[in-house]
C-alpha cells in the first residue's frame, strides 16, 4: 500500500478529535486492511493509556490509605486535646465562680445591692467563657460533638445558680416583709 494511502487516517488516529460517521466508517475500513495503521493505533492507544493511568498509579500501593489513617489519628488526637483543654478551662472557671459566689453569698444576704454586682459578675464570666470556648471551637472542623456538652454544662450551671439565687432572695424578702 502506498505511503499516501495512510492519510488522512494517521492524522485522525493521532489527533483524537471526534470523527463524522463517514470518517469513522472509512477509518475502520482502512484499519481492517492496513497493518501499519493497526500498529500505529495500538501503539498510540498504549501511550494514551500510560498517560491516563500514570498519575493514579504513582503513589505506592497503600500509601494513600496509610496517609489517611495517620491524618485521621492526628486529627482525633488534636480534638481530644482540645476537648480536655476546654473541659479543664470550664471546670476551672466554674470552680472559681463557686468560690467567688460562696464568698459573696453572705454579703448578698446582708446587702441586696451586692446581688446586682454578683449577677453582673456571673453573667460577664459566663459570656466571656462561652465566647472563648466558641472561638477555640471555630478553629476546628467536625468537633461539634463536645460543644453541646459544654453548652449544657453552662445551662445546668446557670439554672442551678439562678435557683439558689432565687431561694436566697426570696427568703431575704420574706424575712424583711415579716420584720417590717
Ligand atoms: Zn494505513
Amino acid at each position: 500500500m502506498a505511503k499516501s494511502a495512510h492519510q488522512p487516517f494517521e492524522t485522525w488516529l493521532l489527533a483524537g478529535e471526534p470523527l463524522t460517521d463517514d470518517q469513522a466508517h472509512a477509518l475502520r475500513d482502512h484499519l481492517h486492511d492496513c497493518a501499519d495503521c493497526q500498529q500505529l493505533e495500538t501503539a498510540w492507544n498504549g501511550v494514551r493509556q500510560t498517560f491516563r493511568v500514570t498519575p493514579e498509579v504513582a503513589p505506592a500501593p497503600g500509601f494513600t490509605a496509610r496517609w489517611q489513617t495517620r491524618l485521621a489519628a492526628q486529627r482525633l488526637e488534636r480534638q481530644r486535646r482540645q476537648a480536655w483543654t476546654a473541659l479543664i478551662l470550664t471546670f476551672g472557671v466554674v470552680a472559681e465562680l463557686i468560690l467567688a459566689l460562696g464568698a459573696q453569698f453572705l454579703s448578698v444576704l446582708r446587702q441586696p445591692g451586692q446581688l446586682l454586682i454578683t449577677w453582673v459578675y456571673f453573667v460577664s464570666r459566663i459570656v466571656a467563657l462561652s465566647q472563648a470556648t466558641q472561638s477555640a471551637w471555630d478553629t476546628l472542623t467536625g468537633v461539634n460533638i463536645i460543644f453541646p456538652i459544654v453548652g449544657s454544662f453552662f445551662l445546668i450551671g446557670s439554672l442551678s445558680f439562678w435557683s439558689v439565687l432565687w431561694v436566697v432572695v426570696y427568703k431575704q424578702l420574706s424575712a424583711r416583709r415579716i420584720r417590717s
